[in-house]
């Protein structure tokens, strides 16, 4: 084991309360690409974050869905698995860590790992409602049609027929949990910010802020660097999965 994996285990054997912060570099070893790197979805089209946006949502709502379902590869949301990196948070909490994790991704794996508190900041692709009439929709409900519309019937007996706005995060919609995560982040001995660029606000605040908290120690795996490397006590460069399986075998 190298020196900078040594530090990173005696961070955790350290540290009581953890609040992680992952991104969708934790995810691509289970299948599911990010959006930056090499291959990730962004690089090959810019013209996508803008129909990801609540403007375009609000505008070309037929429009919207196809193009979201194909880019999060919707179909397949079920049948993506948990990787060794989710399973090493879920394994903290069950050794008697607190472990609160804050995730930029959508894609419910922290949850389906078996980490118990997880805040999802920019939402779930699992789930979606009507804007019009609140009511909530979930996944198979989406998939069954390529526009999926709001079912439930109203006074008059007839379907509402609004079609639904996904439960994700879309550019221009508030990122949530966000207060919490400064809440919890004041009253922890560790901050894990695995798999992230750390390119998107408000996230890439976070690293700074966390710097002025005494007495935090902060750690980092990400395969690329960040603009604020330099903050942490370590950061490994390594790929997730294949680390936390190394560190816990
Ligand atoms: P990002 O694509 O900007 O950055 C991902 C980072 O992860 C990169 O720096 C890359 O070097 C690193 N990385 C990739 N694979 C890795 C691996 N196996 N091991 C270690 N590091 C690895 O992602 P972001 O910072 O999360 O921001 C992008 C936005 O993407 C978020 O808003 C999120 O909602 C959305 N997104 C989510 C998913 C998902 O739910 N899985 C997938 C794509 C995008």
């Amino acid at each position: 084991m190298d020196k900078e994996a040594e530090t990173f285990l005696d961070l955790i054997d350290n540290a009581r309360r953890i609040t992680v912060l992952t991104g969708a570099g934790m995810s691509t070893e289970s299948g599911i690409p990010d959006f930056r790197s090499a291959g990730g979805l962004w690089t090959e089209d810019m013209s996508r974050m803008e129909a990801m946006s609540r403007d375009y949502f609000e505008r070309y709502p037929k429009l919207f869905w196809p193009k979201f379902k194909a880019l999060f590869q919707m179909k397949m949301t079920g049948s993506f698995q948990p990787n060794a990196g989710h399973l090493y948070l879920a394994e903290l909490e069950k050794r008697g860590k607190d472990v609160r994790v804050f995730t930029q991704n959508i894609d419910g794996l922290h949850v389906k790992a078996g980490s118990r508190h997880v805040y999802e900041l920019h939402g779930s692709i699992q789930t979606a409602r009507c804007p019009k009439c609140g009511a909530g929709y979930g996944l198979e409900h989406l998939l069954r049609e390529e526009v999926p519309r709001c079912s439930r019937i109203n006074q008059k007996g007839e379907a509402c027929g609004f079609i639904l706005k996904t439960d994700v995060v879309l550019f221009g919609d508030p990122v949530q949990h966000f207060d919490t995560l400064f809440d919890i982040l004041a009253d922890s001995d560790l901050l894990l910010v695995i798999g992230t660029s750390l390119e998107v606000a408000p996230v890439r605040f976070v690293p700074e802020e966390a710097h002025l908290i005494p007495g935090l120690k902060k750690a980092m795996i990400n395969l690329e660097k960040t603009p604020y490397d330099h903050l942490f006590d370590v950061v490994i460069h390594r790929k997730i999965a294949e680390f936390t399986k190394e560190i816990s075998g």
